[in-house]
């Protein structure tokens, strides 16, 4: 079981309230994206949903698991960011396993795991390379790698393509998703695309100023937006 709750979760940066008692479901499975425009708190419920921030208010529940005080390292998740955070210096293959290495797992296992990975991601004739001689759309894919040895149940991306070209984009929409079903893991992904959003989603939640405005089918939100904020930010015609 790996769904995500958020119940009433508040965050404050001193004074500054950014995130407004938000509440969303994540079932087991789904694949919800956050979208909203840039500034609206996107990537603080993210960081908050992986432990990176702490949450002002609220609770957050991943499976039946209140997770407000468990650190990130123990939390069942694995995060894919916008700017790859790969480390220049090491292999692909250590990039990989780079996190199992922390978790003092024995090496054989790490091996195992960075090769299963690199094999659903097509990227085992690169383990020996260093990132720098990767294409951008290879560099996400170890970005994506690094998560996938976690064998973590919940997989969080935070606008992981906003750094490639308009056809890159495109390809890396469809392997996130095939790589979501044929992991079956439960993905929340945040953009700030529409497109992405519409063409990704099982539900998409739309936030404004640190305020969830809708959550909805794609088709839904398109059809029915709940006000103009909805309406206009997903370029709907009515
Ligand atoms: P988004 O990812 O949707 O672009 P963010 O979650 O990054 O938005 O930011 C939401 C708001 O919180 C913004 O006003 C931003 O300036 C503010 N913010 C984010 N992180 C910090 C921080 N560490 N300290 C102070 N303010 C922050
Ligand atoms: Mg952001």
């Amino acid at each position: 079981m790996a769904s995500v709750t958020i119940r009433n979760v508040e965050k404050s940066f001193g004074a500054m309230k950014v995130i407004h008692g938000v509440d969303i479901d994540v079932q087991d499975h789904e694949f919800v994206v956050l979208v909203g425009p840039s500034g609206c708190g996107k990537s603080t419920l993210l960081r908050m949903i992986a432990g990176l921030e702490t949450i002002s208010g609220g609770e957050i529940v991943i499976g039946d698991k209140v997770v407000n005080d468990v650190p990130p390292r123990d939390r069942d998740i694995a995060m894919v960011f916008q700017n790859y955070a790969l480390y220049p210096h090491m292999s692909i293959f250590d990039n990989m396993g780079f996190s199992l290495k922390l978790r003092k797992r024995p090496k054989a296992e790490i091996e195992a795991k960075v090769k299963d990975a690199a094999d659903i991601l097509n990227l085992t004739s690169y383990l020996d390379r260093s990132p720098a001689q990767l294409s951008g759309g290879q560099r996400q894919r170890v970005a994506m790698g690094r998560a996938l040895v976690r064998d973590a149940q919940v997989f969080l991306f935070d606008e992981p393509l906003s750094n490639l070209d308009a056809k890159l984009r495109v390809v890396m929409r469809t392997e996130i998703k095939a790589l979501h079903q044929r992991l079956k893991t439960t993905s929340v992904y945040v953009t700030h695309d529409q497109i992405e959003a519409m063409t990704m989603a099982d539900r998409i939640v739309v936030m404004n100023a640190g305020r969830v405005e809708q959550v909805g089918a794609p088709l839904e939100l398109y059809d029915s937006p709940a006000n103009l904020f909805v309406a206009g930010f997903l370029g709907s015609p009515s």
